[in-house]
């Protein structure tokens, strides 16, 4: 074996520790019975530590120096590039396969030694800890009991960044955790930016006379919205032999590529919503499972980032499942499995009740108009937090503030408020942002897709999603974890992130139903 394949192995065996215990989160969130959390906490913790260990192996260290020492003498050799050939040539040594690989793992691996495994076991039980008090403080619309759990892991937040070397900007290592290379600064410009052309919008949408009208839908049985989820999902592409969709109280994906968890949730009179879900985590599986497998456990094995994460899932969920071309094809098959639900409701009407805008005060029921100013509003509180200008107890009040302020409305509890996420249950902070910056990025690929494949909305009319999905794959999913969020929109779209790829596309489609 070489050094190489030596430390792909070790990386490996860190990874698939990590899975089990993502395992091991799924089922805590979809099949654990109430009174089991405290044993899920400590096998959590077990699991935590034993990745831990695992990663900060002292032979990964000595490997990486060994590898790094035959690297430095390479490059000082000046005949090797020239002797590599053009395909090396045009991919710099950096780029290479082999350096991307020893690039992350350097890093995880200075990120992983510098955490003591006290600190690591502390976090671990902790999270679980907090999930469970946040469920119940949730329940009870109760955030006092809750206060404490969030003070802490704020407090752990800032330990972390100060053993990692970030202690004057934690704020910032929380976000590089999610989407390396971002700082709050670049979001703040970007949000600015995103702010100034959103807010006119949602006036003028607001002030419009036209009204979707979900109430037009009701009485969808759980059993056929099963059926059609199902159907559109594995039409676009997710292969339910290595994956499978389960109900929990939030959906989310886990997992990787060769084994990967979604959920969703039903509600009879509101058949979009676990539609519309179940598409949104459809794009998380789908990306996970276009990551090259043979690189599983490396970081060519890895999405690039959350917001990259969250542009695949935006994309399907918002421009692909939310457009004409779509509902030209499952709309028959829609009304084929719920014809009574639907003998009312002409095709205009569904139309419209796929892309209704309506403020509400719960980020994932938001529409997509709105969906942006709920993350607005937690990343202005998430620095005022992490600066110490605004207290863990003063965090209610200041929620229902900045909601009236954003989104015209204001929470009557805590529950619709400041408790309505579960992020933060799990010392998640630095997490918001990716939504919005990859609603971004899915509009900029989008308009990137539409020139690239002028006709992809024929396609999506026949049903056949793979044109897409193959552009996907091979522009995004491939990649893993080669390049920066900021980096792959660039290679991938020709220029830098901005807002206004997404404003443009909120106009085009929103401005054409509601501004007629
Ligand atoms: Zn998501």
């Amino acid at each position: 074996m070489t050094t190489h394949d030596q430390l792909v192995t070790k990386l490996k065996r860190a990874h698939t520790l990590g899975t089990v215990a993502e395992l091991l989160g799924w089922d805590e969130q979809v099949n654990l019975p109430p009174d089991s959390s405290d044993v899920r906490a400590e096998q959590l913790a077990v699991m935590a530590e034993a990745q831990h260990a695992a990663a900060t192996d002292p032979e990964i260290g000595r490997l990486l120096g060994e590898i790094e020492t035959q690297i430095s003498a390479l490059g000082s050799q000046p005949s090797h590039k020239a002797t590599a050939g053009t395909a090396t040539r045009s991919t710099s040594i950096a780029d290479s396969d082999q350096m991307v690989i020893v690039r992350h793992a350097r890093r995880d691996y200075d990120r992983a030694t510098k955490l003591p495994a006290d600190f690591v076991r502390e976090k671990a039980t902790h999270s679980s800890q907090a999930f469970h008090a946040w469920a119940e403080a949730k329940a009870r619309d109760d955030f006092a009991s809750y206060a404490p759990f969030l003070e802490k892991h704020l407090a752990l937040a800032r330990r972390e960044a100060e053993l990692l070397g970030w202690g004057d900007r934690p704020y910032d290592y929380a976000i590089d955790k999610h989407d390396p290379g971002l700082t709050a600064a670049q979001i703040t410009t970007l949000f600015a930016e995103l702010k100034l052309g959103l807010v006119p919008l949602v006036r003028e949408i607001r002030e419009s006379r036209v009204r979707a009208d979900l109430g037009l839908l009701h009485d969808f049985p759980v059993e056929s919205q099963r059926v059609f989820l199902r159907e559109v999902t594995e039409r676009l592409g997710f292969n339910y032999r290595r994956g499978r969709i389960d109900v929990s109280l939030h959906p989310f994906c886990s997992g990787t590529g060769a084994d990967i968890r979604m959920t969703t949730r039903f509600d009879a009179d509101r058949p979009l919503r676990s539609l519309f879900g179940a598409i949104h985590e459809t794009g998380h599986g789908l990306y996970e499972q276009g990551l090259p497998r043979v690189h599983l456990g490396t970081a060519l094995g890895q999405a690039a980032g959350m917001a990259a994460h969250e542009s695949q899932s935006r994309l399907w969920e918002n421009q692909v499942a939310r457009g004409r071309a779509f509902w030209q094809f499952f709309e028959p098959r829609f009304r084929a499995l719920f014809p009574a639900q639907l003998a009312a409701v002409s095709s205009e009407a569904l139309y419209l009740a796929v892309n209704a805008v309506q403020p509400t005060l719960i980020r994932v029921d938001s529409d997509e108009v709105h969906y942006n100013l709920h993350i607005l509003l937690r990343f202005e509180l998430e620095q005022k937090l992490f600066s110490g200008a605004l207290a863990v107890r003063d965090l209610p009040a200041a929620w229902k503030a900045l909601c009236a302020e954003l989104l015209g409305q204001t929470p009557a509890n805590d529950r619709e408020g400041v408790l309505q996420d579960v992020h933060w249950s799990g010392g998640g902070f630095g997490y918001f942002p990716s939504y919005c910056l990859g609603n971004m990025m899915a509009a900029q690929l989008w308009a990137t897709i539409r020139r690239a494949r002028p006709g992809l909305e024929e396609e999506f009319a026949r049903g056949d999603f793979s044109g897409l999905l193959g552009w996907l794959r091979e522009n995004i999913h491939a990649h893993g974890r080669r390049f920066d969020t900021l980096e792959l929109v660039r290679r991938v779209t020709g220029v830098e992130l901005s807002p206004q790829p997404l404003l443009g596309y909120l106009r085009e489609r929103y401005g054409g139903l509601y501004l007629k």
